[in-house]
């Protein structure tokens, strides 16, 4: 049957076809996870997708486990979690990285976005946003 794994994306735990909790649940923290679909045989990929999958590759990464669905993939660097994703139609290539929450001492938002909106004044070809604020 393969070797269908997955890292739980709340504690990062390796899931396997042999560890999965009810077919359903990380076995170490009891998040939801899907295992991927393994096709009968590799998929050979064209284009951009195998480019990025290249150059995975080259960085170290094992692309079988960043695969997160079509044109899709996710990895590690350091402590951060690289979301890659490639959109076929405005060819586009983006890769997220999630960096910090949001400090729960409101005075320190400010200054928080202060510097946010300072690097991305900057010409570097990263942008800085924040994806959802929850204040307490
Ligand atoms: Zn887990």
């Amino acid at each position: 049957m393969g070797n269908a794994a997955t890292r739980c994306s709340n504690c990062d735990y390796l899931v396997t076809a042999d560890t999965i909790d009810n077919n359903k649940y990380c076995p170490s923290c009891g998040s939801e996870v899907k295992l991927p679909q393994l096709p009968e045989k590799e998929v050979e990929l064209m284009g951009v997708a195998k480019l990025i999958e290249d150059i995975l590759k080259e960085l170290g990464k094992d692309v079988r486990l960043a695969r997160d669905g079509a044109n899709m993939w996710s990895v590690k660097a350091g402590s951060a979690k690289v979301k890659i994703s490639y959109n076929p139609e405005n060819y586009f290539v983006a890769g997220d990285a999630y960096l910090c929450q949001m400090p729960l001492d409101a005075q320190k938002i400010k200054p928080l976005y202060q510097f946010l909106l300072q690097e991305n004044n900057k010409p570097s070809g990263l942008v800085l946003s924040c994806v959802k604020i929850i204040l307490y």
